[in-house]
């Protein structure tokens, strides 16, 4: 059976075939023991291909890094402007310590918070995505400094100011349409 997939076959020293998908552009790459036939790791992949589809979508969802230029340096200026009023609505609404606001190009995190520092650093990439979006990130980053974790106290503050953020959760990590 052939498979739907352009792959990469790494020959290794191992025992069983292993399939990885790779970040961030979906790279499929099988490592594979040195005596398994190309037939046999083809059948494989085929049949895995619903799984590699799926992390594959999951992927696309997740933050690009951007490469730092013109572009970057624009959406970087979109956020300097659109943040700080938001953020200080949402840390009155929320009876939180206005933080101070970092942007950076990040890979795996839409935006973090620094409960210690009062620091919430959000990803450059969210200027390319919807409003409703960053606001989301925004009032999750906030949460920490209510709660640190993310335990049944982080989601009722979640649930109290945002009643939809797990639709805005979904949206924001690929996995349903805004
Ligand atoms: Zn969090």
């Amino acid at each position: 059976m052939e498979a739907p997939f352009e792959y990469t076959i790494n020959r290794k020293r191992i025992k069983n075939l292993r399939l990885t998908v790779k970040a961030p552009h979906g790279e499929v790459v099988v490592s594979a023991p040195r005596h398994v036939p190309v037939s046999t790791i083809s059948a494989f992949v085929a049949d895995k291909a619903a799984w590699i589809a799926k992390h594959r979508e999951r992927l696309a969802g997740q933050p690009q890094p951007l490469a730092a230029g013109p572009e970057a340096e624009a959406l970087r200026s979109t956020l300097k402007t659109n943040v700080p009023p938001l953020m200080e609505y949402w840390a009155q609404v929320m009876g939180v310590p206005m933080p101070t606001i970092a942007i950076r190009r990040m890979k795996t995190r839409w935006g973090t918070c620094n409960t210690t520092t009062k620091r919430v650093t959000l990803n450059l990439e969210l200027a390319r995505r919807d409003p409703s979006l960053l606001e989301y990130v925004i009032v999750h980053e906030l949460a920490h400094l209510i709660e640190r974790g993310h335990n049944a106290r982080f989601y009722s503050v979640m649930d109290e100011h945002l009643p939809d953020w797990k639709h805005r959760r979904r949206v924001l990590n690929g996995t349903a349409a805004s």
